[in-house]
């Protein structure tokens, strides 16, 4: 029995690991690499193993980084099954067919400048087959992925349906427990529930996206948002907001609805300006069964994600209308690091303004234009020409949807409690970029886990 870390191994993004039991083959997520145009279109077009040789998917969640290369291993004749929870599954369907439409558009430009064929990653009926081949299960029940190897889905708490995935392998008489994370969340965010962490292990696949960092409580974000959208009505400028358009998105409309309903931001125009964002909403208002039933506005509202002053624009003529509209005014739009979507426009108009605010919620990976403006830099390059950032800059840490150093361990220490003795699993760090990794590992190895490390790309570890 072994594991090969494929991607996100010391680094943030690509996740996708290969599991091997008793002669079958399990790939736990195929997400897409992003940072770096070119060094990550190579690796995208990398596959991670001969498709013939993978018996089944399991996925962690919908983002693309965990999901974004499976209609990639389609194209390549991948025809198995694709397990997931089914808030996964439908947000994949929105989430998929975006990403395939992103993948043909950036082939035409990279034909139109190479002044050659360019194909694209996959096509939307890959991203479409894709999601046919998905199976959905429930949380807490035990299913078979492959012989030998059982599976268990739980709650991550992460983003809406994304799970940590508890995996017990047998192969002849020995049998081990595995547990991927997945991208663990955090109590007390809006709509969803709180991680459920899986009870023992004997290896954990660890997410460490913020393994050197704290974040502030959820509680204050709220608080926080109130604050900056008064003081930038005040100012009368426009309020940007780039948001991962699944997940983030619908936890600030949601946060918006409650601070308007309590009466503590004023009744500015709120613009949901993303067609994907849209479609997402559409998902989540689906899938009440799994919204955190102990929330306020949960049982307060009908419609959690309509009110007055939202808006929802589709429409992408709609979308440039708001470059004519003076502030104050919110206008929620992808993407989230800022490397692509609607919000590039927003930027290119507003960011010289020193009305405008930009309202940073989410994660920045490296050479994202995102980390620029949170660094601050006094030039930013959008659509290929350099704007000066005169805007201010706001960044809101408790909106982030993956745990804190802190939360990380809370997390794997639950998972050891369910051990024998409550002993230590061997720990395994993927899904961090190496600095938050090499602290982490510190923090563990203090904490009481002797083995604990964080794979190179392409490294194998014996179970
Ligand atoms: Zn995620
Ligand atoms: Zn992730």
């Amino acid at each position: 029995m072994e594991i090969e870390f494929a991607g996100a191994a010391r680094e943030v993004t690509g996740s996708c690991h290969i599991l091997r039991v008793g002669g079958k083959t399990v790939l736990l997520d195929c997400g897409m690499f992003q940072g770096r145009r070119a060094e990550s279109r190579e690796k995208n077009e990398t596959l991670p193993l001969p498709v013939e040789q993978i018996d089944a998917i399991v996925l962690s969640h919908a983002h693309i980084d965990h999901s974004g290369r499976l209609p990639f291993l389609v194209r390549h004749g991948y025809r198995g099954p694709i397990y997931c929870t089914a808030a996964t599954r439908d947000l994949s369907s929105v989430m998929l067919a975006d990403s395939a439409h992103i993948q043909e558009k950036d082939a035409e430009f990279l034909a139109r400048r190479n002044k050659a064929v360019a194909t694209p990653l996959y096509a939307m009926r890959d991203a479409a087959l894709a999601v046919d081949q998905m199976v959905s299960l429930t949380y807490d029940t035990t299913f078979d992925v492959v012989p030998g190897v059982r599976c268990t889905f739980t709650d991550a708490g992460h983003i809406l349906g994304s799970a940590s995935v508890a995996l017990e392998c047998t192969e002849g008489s020995q049998t081990r427990r595995v547990v991927f994370s997945g991208d663990v969340g955090r109590k007390g965010l809006p709509i969803i529930r709180d991680p459920a962490p899986p009870h023992g292990a004997d290896v954990v696949l660890l997410e460490s996206t913020y393994g050197n960092r704290d974040h502030p409580p959820v509680e204050g974000a709220r608080e926080q948002l109130a604050q900056v959208i008064k003081a930038a009505a005040a100012k009368g400028g426009k309020v940007l907001v780039p948001a991962f358009a699944v997940g983030r998105t619908q936890e600030l409309v949601y946060d918006l609805h409650l601070l308007t309903l309590d009466g503590a931001i004023p009744n500015i125009p709120i613009f949901v300006d993303s067609p994907l964002a849209i479609d997402a909403t559409t998902v989540f208002a689906m899938h009440p069964e799994i919204f955190d039933q102990s929330e306020d506005l949960v049982q307060r509202v009908q419609k959690l994600f309509e009110f007055v002053q939202v808006q929802y624009t589709r429409d992408v003529n709609e979308s440039k209308a708001l470059n004519q509209r003076h502030g104050p005014m919110v206008i929620i739009a992808a993407s989230g690091m800022m490397e692509a979507g609607r919000i590039l426009h927003h930027l290119a108009n507003n960011a010289a303004d020193p009305r405008t605010t930009i309202l940073v919620v989410g994660f920045q990976a490296e050479h994202t234009l995102g980390r620029r403006i949170v660094e601050h830099a006094p030039m930013i390059r959008v659509y290929g020409d350099e704007i000066p950032l005169r805007a201010q800059v706001e960044v809101l840490g408790g909106y982030s949807a993956h745990g804190d150093r802190h939360e990380l361990q809370a997390w794997l220490d639950a998972v050891r409690d369910g051990n024998a003795d409550k002993r230590p699993p061997v720990v395994h760090l993927v899904h961090g970029e190496p600095d938050s990794q090499d602290a982490f590992i510190e923090q563990l190895k203090a904490a009481g886990y002797p083995a604990v490390d964080a794979p190179e790309p392409h490294a194998t570890t014996v179970l």
